[in-house]
C-alpha cells in the first residue's frame, strides 16, 4: 500500500523551491566511503543532525558554525525516531540548510524512509544522499566478497533486530533454501535464534560465518566460525554477520596495513600536515595532527622577497637555494612569470622540496644525496666569477651552515625573509590525546622546540620519528630519546620509519 503522504508528495517533480533537507549515508565508518555527493552537501550545511556511528571527522566537513545535533547520544539514551523526524521538519520549515548524517545507507535499516515521508506530508524538499551500506563494505573490508562466482549468486541482508523481528519477520527457512549469502544486520544479540531457524530450514551446520565488529574502523575485529558453533562466539554489536560459503573465503586487507589502529601525532604547521597525514592513514595509523608551528608572512610583510623577486627577474641571480617547499611557495607567490629564473640555476635541498619546484614547473639543477646543508655545500659549485649572487629565501630563523658555507665557497649570498615559523597554541585536550599516541614525527628542529614546549617533555608518546639529524639534535637537547630517524629526509621517510618502529615485523595480524 502506498501511504497517502507519499501520493501528496508529487508536487516535488518540477518544484521551485530548494531542497532544504538532505538525508546523507556516512557509510559505515571509515570517512573515506562518504560519498562526493554527501561531502558537498556537508559542506554547506547549516544543521547537521547525525547518528552514534558516523565517524566524528566528517562533522569537520561542516562549516565550522553549523549546528551539530547528536541524535545517538543522549543521557537517557537515544533520541527517539519521532522526536528526530521532528526536528527535521522543524528545522527544514525554518529553511535551513539540514544534512541528515546516517550510518551506512539511509534507507538500509536507517529510517530514512520514515523521516522521508514527515518531510513529504510537511511539504520540505529532500534529497537523498545514498550512502555506502555496512551490509556490502562491512564484509568486503573483512576480505569477503558478497557474491562470488561459484559461491553465491545472490546475497539477502536481513535484519537481527528484535526478537519479534527475529520470529516473524523474516522467514529463515526459506533464506536457507535460496542458496545466496545471508548479510544479518543488528542481529548478534538473536545469533543463537538465528542459527537454529537456519539450520531447521536445511542449512548445514558446517556453513562458514563471519561476524565483524566496528567494520572499516581501525579497531575492526572479525570472528570466523559455522552455522553450527555461531551461538557460541563471543561477538559484541555493532556488527555484521555474513552466513555462506563465501564466508569462507579470506581476502584481508584492511587488517594487514602495518600501522593499523596506532595512534601517531604529526607536528607539521597545518597547511604542511596533510601530506604526512595522508600517507600515515593510508597505512591504517590514525593520526592525530597537533600544530606545533604556524606560517606567517615575513616580517616586513614580504618586501624584501618581493625586492629579491625583481632582482631575479632582472637576471642579478647565478642560483637560487631553496631549503623547504615553503620558500618555493612563497617565492612564487611574488613571481608574475615563470621566466624571472631565466639563466639562474636552482637547487632545492631535498626530494621534498624539489618536488614542491616541479609543481611549478621547475626541474631543480641540483638536489643534493644527503638533504641537508652539509649535503648541500658539498654538492654545490664555486663560483665561475668570485662574489656571483646567491638567493636564499628561507624562515626567518635558520642554521647559518648553509649561507656560511656558501660564502667561503665565494659567493655573495643574500638571505630573503620568506616567512616565519610561529610557535601555534594548540588545544589542551587535543595535547592530552597525543600524549597517549603510540608515536610522534617531528619533522623541523622548531616543531620539536614548540611541542615540548607546549605539551611538556613528560608527555611526549614512546617512539619519537625524526626527519633528518637537525631535527634529531634538537630533540637530544631537548632530553628526548628519539627512536627512529629517516635515512631519506622526506616526508616518505619519515613514515617509512615509523613504520619500522611501530611495526617491525612489516605485517599485523589478525581479521
Ligand atoms: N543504514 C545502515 C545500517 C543501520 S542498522 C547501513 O546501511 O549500514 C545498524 C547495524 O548495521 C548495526 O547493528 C550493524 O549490524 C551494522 N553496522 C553498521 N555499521 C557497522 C560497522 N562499522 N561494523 C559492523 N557492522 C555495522
Amino acid at each position: 500500500m502506498v501511504p497517502a503522504s507519499v501520493e501528496g508528495a508529487c508536487w516535488i517533480v518540477g518544484r521551485e523551491a530548494p531542497v532544504t533537507v538532505y538525508l546523507v549515508g556516512a557509510g559505515p565508518g571509515d570517512p573515506g566511503l562518504l560519498t562526493l555527493r554527501g561531502a558537498e552537501v556537508l559542506a554547506r550545511a547549516e544543521v547537521v543532525v547525525h547518528d552514534r556511528l558516523a565517524d566524528a571527522s566528517l562533522l569537520d566537513l561542516a562549516p565550522p558554525g553549523a549546528q551539530r545535533v547528536d541524535v545517538g547520544k543522549s543521557p537517557g539514551g537515544p533520541v527517539r525516531q519521532d522526536d528526530i523526524t521532528d526536528l527535521l521538519v522543524a528545522k527544514g520549515l525554518a529553511g535551513a540548510a539540514v544534512v541528515r548524517l546516517k550510518g551506512g545507507d539511509p534507507f538500509v535499516f536507517g529510517r530514512g524512509g520514515e523521516e522521508a515521508l514527515a518531510l513529504a506530508s510537511a511539504g520540505i524538499p529532500f534529497e537523498i544522499v545514498p550512502g555506502v551500506t555496512s551490509a556490502v563494505a562491512v564484509p568486503a573490508y573483512a576480505g569477503v566478497p558478497v557474491t562470488h562466482r561459484g559461491l553465491s549468486a545472490s546475497f539477502t541482508v536481513v535484519t537481527g533486530h528484535s526478537r519479534p523481528a527475529v520470529e516473524a519477520d523474516v522467514n529463515w527457512e526459506a533464506l536457507a533454501q535460496v542458496g545466496g549469502t545471508i548479510v544479518v544486520l543488528m542481529g548478534v544479540a538473536h545469533r543463537d535464534l538465528i542459527s537454529a531457524r537456519l539450520q531447521a530450514g536445511g542449512m548445514p551446520a558446517s556453513t562458514p560465518v563471519i561476524a565483524v565488529r566496528w567494520g572499516t574502523r581501525p579497531e575492526q575485529h572479525s570472528v570466523r566460525t559455522t552455522l553450527a558453533g555461531l551461538p557460541g562466539v563471543a561477538v559484541e554489536p555493532p556488527a555484521t554477520m555474513v552466513i555462506g560459503a563465501v564466508a569462507g573465503l579470506d581476502l584481508a586487507w584492511y587488517t594487514r596495513r602495518p600501522l593499523l589502529g596506532r595512534r601517531v601525532v604529526v607536528t607539521r604547521a597545518p597547511d604542511q600536515a596533510s601530506q604526512l597525514s595522508t600517507r600515515l592513514r593510508d597505512l591504517g595509523a590514525r593520526p592525530i595532527e597537533v600544530p606545533a608551528i604556524s606560517l606567517a608572512p615575513p616580517a616586513d610583510g614580504g618586501a624584501a622577497l618581493g625586492a629579491a623577486a625583481r632582482s631575479l627577474a632582472e637576471g642579478r641571480y647565478r642560483w637560487v637555494v631553496f631549503t623547504s617547499a615553503n620558500a618555493v611557495d612563497r617565492l612564487f607567490a611574488q613571481l608574475r612569470d615563470a621566466r624571472a629564473f631565466g639563466g639562474a640555476a636552482v637547487a632545492a635541498i631535498g626530494p621534498g622540496t624539489g618536488e614542491a619546484l616541479a609543481a611549478k614547473g621547475i626541474v631543480p639543477d641540483l638536489v643534493p644525496a644527503r638533504s641537508v646543508a652539509e649535503g648541500l655545500l658539498a654538492a654545490f659549485p664555486a663560483p665561475a666569477t668570485p662574489g656571483s649572487r646567491v638567493m636564499l629565501p628561507r624562515a626567518a630563523v635558520a642554521r647559518e651552515v648553509l649561507p656560511d658555507g656558501l660564502r667561503d665557497a665565494g659567493w655573495s649570498v643574500d638571505i630573503v625573509e620568506a616567512y616565519r615559523t610561529v610557535p601555534a597554541s594548540p588545544d589542551p585536550a587535543l595535547l592530552d590525546a597525543a600524549a597517549t599516541a603510540d608515536a610522534i614525527c617531528f619533522t623541523s628542529a622548531s616543531t620539536v622546540t614548540n611541542y615540548i614546549a607546549a605539551a611538556g617533555a613528560d608527555r611526549i608518546p614512546p617512539v619519537v620519528a625524526s626527519i633528518g639529524p637537525v631535527t634529531t639534535a634538537a630533540a637530544v637537547d631537548a632530553g628526548i630519546t628519539v627512536a627512529v630517524e629517516a635515512s631519506e629526509h622526506t616526508v616518505a621517510g619519515l613514515v617509512d620509519a615509523v613504520t619500522a618502529a611501530l611495526a617491525p615485523s612489516g605485517l599485523a595480524t589478525g581479521g
